[in-house]
């Protein structure tokens, strides 16, 4: 799992069907078919910092999500919702870790071309996270492109569960965005309209009301859904509605959200530059406010922290 630019120390554990192994020995066979179909789902979350020790960001609601998209993909777990969130304080705790990303994945072994034939795995990495974006001014925001590479069909994949096999597509977006200099690409669905980034949802503010493509065919982010029950407790409208590439050109501000990116304000899309050309006030109360929830500094947002030392 390790690389250059994402060094993972050896002595580093995963977890991995309720085992605790070093990295180093944290190994799957070369053929299975998670590898070679991409029949597999994973998770993305973000254990934060916090005068209470380390917090895992609504831990709830992603294990919720994981469990819901192997249950879309018509598989069977074994793991309980408790047990997972169990394991990742666990990995947390016996890591030390005080702030990382963590990444449970549940893949296949053996190599059927049946998921039904092959046996369900649970693995859990976690790392130090170092930006989804890397070094950058972050109230200058990020450069993004329409990609000309579209969402699958809502009846091509399944929209809501965060498939392995789906982010090729992502990839194949972000890959060609970065070679042409830019920090991310913008996804349309297959209609046409907005739909997301490759990794992050999209948010347009316009005279004040902010608008984002609706639930239909995106990933239902649970950053997104963070940041809309923030920005309605500061009194925003918060529309959810079809999106025109041309609207987010005219855009007062543009943000993205998830939990990589955290709250990522965009001030250029295709050469053009949006609003000011860097972070606009609603963009900056909504990331200011999101940091502080993340970092246990809110009370009333308390609630979505899930503390790992007590667990
Ligand atoms: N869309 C896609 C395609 C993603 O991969 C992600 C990251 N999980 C998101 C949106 C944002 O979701 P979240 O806020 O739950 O991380």
């Amino acid at each position: 799992m390790a690389n250059e630019k994402m060094p993972i120390p050896k002595e580093m554990k995963f977890w991995m069907n309720g085992k605790l192994v070093p990295e180093s020995e944290a190994k799957i066979d070369l053929l299975t078919n998670t590898l070679h179909y991409g029949f597999g789902v994973f998770e993305g979350i973000r254990c934060y910092k916090t005068d209470k020790g380390p917090a895992v960001f609504r831990l709830c609601d992603h294990v919720k999500r994981l469990r819901n998209s192997w249950h879309a993909m018509g598989m069977e777990l074994a793991y309980s919702q408790e047990d997972i969130e169990k394991a990742i304080a666990e990995l947390i705790n016996v890591n030390n870790m005080q702030e990382c990303y963590v990444r449970p994945l549940i893949y296949l072994s053996g190599i059927a071309f049946d998921p039904y034939a092959c046996k369900t795995n649970l693995a859990i990495a976690c790392w130090v996270w170092n930006g989804f974006f890397g070094d950058m001014d972050e109230d200058q925001g990020i450069r993004a492109a329409v990609s000309s590479f579209c969402r699958p069909h809502v009846n091509a994949s399944l929209t809501k569960a965060k498939i392995t096999g789906t982010y090729y597509n992502s990839l194949l977006a972000r890959g060609l965005a970065r070679k042409q200099g830019y920090h991310e690409a913008i996804m349309l669905d297959s209609c046409g309209m907005v739909s997301e980034g490759t990794g992050d949802n999209i948010f347009i503010v316009r005279n004040n009301t902010i608008y984002t493509p609706a639930r239909k065919g995106i990933l239902e982010g649970i950053t997104r859904d963070s940041i809309i029950a923030i920005a309605k407790e500061l009194g925003h409208t918060v529309i959810e509605c079809d999106i025109t590439r041309e609207e987010l050109y005219i855009a007062d501000e543009v943000f993205m959200t998830g939990t990589a990116a955290e709250l990522e304000c965009v001030s250029e899309i295709d050469n053009r530059k949006i609003g000011s050309g860097r972070i606009g006030p609603v963009t900056k109360k909504l990331r200011d406010i999101f940091r502080e929830i993340v970092h246990g500094k809110s009370a009333k947002y308390d609630k979505w922290l899930y503390y790992v030392r007590g667990a």
